[in-house]
């Protein structure tokens, strides 16, 4: 495929290189992601806000590749919890504690609230950037729902688990990937900045 059709994704997470991937596949682009591209240095997450870290990562991961750029900036945020970990939802209890673990925190947590709510909600912001790192296009996906009492399903990645949306008795990590996608913050997010995807790589020649 021409290399001029080739997308950065500005991340390492596996979980949201698969769920990108697919559902960027109907764009005839070759996809590729900071795994990839090992010489590349982290961006430190440093925005207060979804948007901003989007935005950063896009931004930085363009001018140091030189290629158009998609990041992702996403977390889940709980009611009881007064809206955490929400951007810190990677690094709770700690970067390198197991997300079984940093689930059965949330879990104890909101045990420990004495709140009844178990509102829940995961938000995304999706930045674009061009090779000279100018911003192209930012847009944010939000999925509501509640934590379930424990962990179920063994699909996705992170907090799926606990997570099931508002309409659904099943949590995101007992649906497939393309049933979580069509509802999902960072689906909602991405369909919003496809149009911009097309027309950048459309008009490329
Ligand atoms: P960041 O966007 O790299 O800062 O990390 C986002 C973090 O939020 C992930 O490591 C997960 O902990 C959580 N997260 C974001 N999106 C999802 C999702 O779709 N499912 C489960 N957890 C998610």
């Amino acid at each position: 495929m021409n290399s001029s059709k080739r997308l950065l994704l500005g991340t390492k997470n596996r979980g949201k290189v698969a769920e990108l991937s697919e559902m960027l596949r109907g764009l005839n682009i070759e996809v590729i992601s900071l795994a990839d591209l090992a010489s590349l240095a982290d961006v430190e997450e440093s925005g207060s806000t979804f948007a901003e870290n989007a935005r950063l990562k896009a931004v930085a991961y363009a001018r140091h590749s030189q290629m158009p750029t998609l990041a992702d900036d996403s977390g889940f945020e709980v009611e009881a919890l007064g809206w955490r970990p929400g951007v810190l939802s990677a690094r709770y209890g700690g970067a390198t504690t197991s997300f079984d673990a940093k689930i059965e925190m949330i879990l104890r947590e909101i045990g420990a609230s004495g709140i009844a709510s178990r509102a829940a909600r995961f938000s995304c912001a999706v930045a674009f950037a061009a090779p000279d790192g100018s911003l192209i296009a930012e847009t944010e996906g939000v999925v509501r729902g509640v934590v379930a009492e424990e962990p179920r399903g063994v699909g996705g990645f992170g907090y799926d688990p606990i997570f099931v949306p508002d309409g659904f008795s099943i949590s995101f990590a007992e649906m497939t990937s393309a049933e979580k996608g069509a509802l999902s913050h960072r689906g909602r997010a991405l369909l919003q900045i496809i149009p911009y995807l097309r027309t950048f790589f459309g008009n490329l020649t």
